[in-house]
């Protein structure tokens, strides 16, 4: 197997319990494929006049448990085969959070960096008419991910209303709030994240006020994981990088100025006070945890012996290959899994669909009360699990989510 292949490592995840569930072998073929995956080729009209043709994907992997849910991601290494991964761990994602969701995930093939935002907006919105008949809050429903944003979901959201001939907020989440978002969505991965990663720290005696963070990716969830762990949860955020290399000082950085050098200079690197890092320099970092929340794949086989946190917490989606998840079990490391890690998310997408759908707000506070509720839950059920069947949190993660699709899967006569 490939270790870096997302899909095959999803898979390998869903086989590691199926013993321990004994799973049936025509619902195990089930799982491991997805239901629905739509690819398309969307023409649109540039700035320039002439027309350019991007590939795009949906695939809407198992709706067992309810309508589809997942991210829609901009890309230029994009490809289908990614996408059927992150749509399979969207549904055990969303299994394991107990949401009545299944799970899904888009991807169009281009660098959102090269285009205006006039061909960006052009490009939501042709997604939107391409995918009309797949979509809906009660069929599948996209939120942002990688190089997507509130914004992208706006100009979605409209265009689906548009052919719908009726506001349908419940079409999309990661809105902006003056148009039917959640308060709190956008920092809500990050903060769930903080909620797993505190429950882990206390069942060790510490707490995070006490901690040292490394974060690896400056986008929505690391630079909200920075954020939110320094001026809510107390932690000494000592290193952050982006797609351009990363930053360094011993005794802390100031997130709210680091954000502001970003914003002018265009990435992290020469912070004043600070010393310049590559990538692979920030992982080998001496802290008590390391937050991947970038991209897939981020530590594999050839450096996840580098890795000297005790913590390792997923807030990206499969920032570890198989074998870097093996590597750092055997060297004792505690890896919080991306199901359970950045299921917030999702979690306040739904609190979205909820509020839309009774055409409702809610206040900040209960927003967050409401995730940290749902995110102290599954840690609890995941630890307990783990601890009882001395297996990894992941093993754990995936025995609860894939057992509870499995009995509504023998509810609905599917198996
Ligand atoms: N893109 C996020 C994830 O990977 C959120 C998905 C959603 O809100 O539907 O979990």
């Amino acid at each position: 197997m490939d270790e870096m292949n997302l899909f095959e490592s999803v898979k390998k995840n869903l086989c590691s319990c199926s013993a321990d569930l004994s799973l049936d072998e025509n619902v195990e073929a089930l799982l491991k494929n997805p239901q629905r995956e739509i690819s398309v080729s969307i023409p649109v009209r540039m700035d320039n006049g002439k027309i350019r043709v991007f590939q795009a994907f949906r695939v809407q992997y198992n709706d067992t448990l309810g309508p589809t849910k997942g991210g829609i991601r901009f890309h230029p290494s994009e490809t289908i085969d990614t996408i059927r991964g992150l749509a399979a761990l969207m549904t055990w994602k969303c299994s394991l959070h107990n949401l009545p969701l299944g799970g899904s995930k888009g991807g169009v093939v281009c660098n959102p960096r090269d285009l205006s935002t006039g061909e960006r907006e052009r490009l939501s919105r042709s997604y939107v008419q391409v995918m009309y008949p797949y979509l809906g809050p009660d069929r599948d429903i996209p939120a942002p991910d990688v190089y997507t944003d509130a914004q992208t979901m706006a100009w979605m959201m409209d265009e689906y209303s548009r052919i719908a001939g009726k506001t349908t907020f419940g079409s999309f989440t990661g809105k902006p709030v003056s148009l039917g978002g959640s308060e709190g969505r956008e920092e809500a991965t990050a903060r769930g994240g903080w909620y797993v990663i505190r429950e882990a720290l206390q069942e060790r005696g510490m707490e995070t006020g006490q901690s040292t963070v490394a974060i690896q990716g400056f986008g929505n969830v690391g630079s909200h994981a920075a954020l939110l762990g320094q001026e809510v949860f107390g932690a000494r955020v000592v290193a952050v990088s982006d797609s351009t290399g990363g930053i360094y000082n011993p005794e802390g950085l100031s997130i709210r100025q680091v954000l502001a050098h970003k914003k002018k200079s265009g990435s992290v690197r020469n912070f004043p006070g600070a010393s310049n890092l590559t990538n692979e320099e920030l992982l080998a970092l001496p802290v008590d945890i390391l937050i991947p929340a970038a991209l897939e794949n981020a530590i594999t086989s050839s450096n996840a012996k580098l890795v000297r946190a005790p913590i390792v917490a997923e807030f990206a989606n499969g920032p570890l290959s198989h074998d870097a998840d093996d590597i750092l079990f055997d060297s004792g490391t505690t890896v919080l899994p991306d199901l359970l890690a950045n299921g917030g998310g999702v979690i306040v997408s739904y609190f979205e669909m909820v509020q839309n759908f009774n055409m409702d707000h809610w206040d900040a506070s209960i927003v967050n009360q409401r995730l940290e509720n749902k995110m102290k839950d599954a840690y609890q059920a995941v630890s307990r699990l783990a601890e009882r069947n001395n297996v990894p949190l992941r093993k754990a993660a995936y025995t609860i989510a894939v057992a509870r699709v499995v009995n509504a899967m023998r509810m609905r006569g599917w198996a």
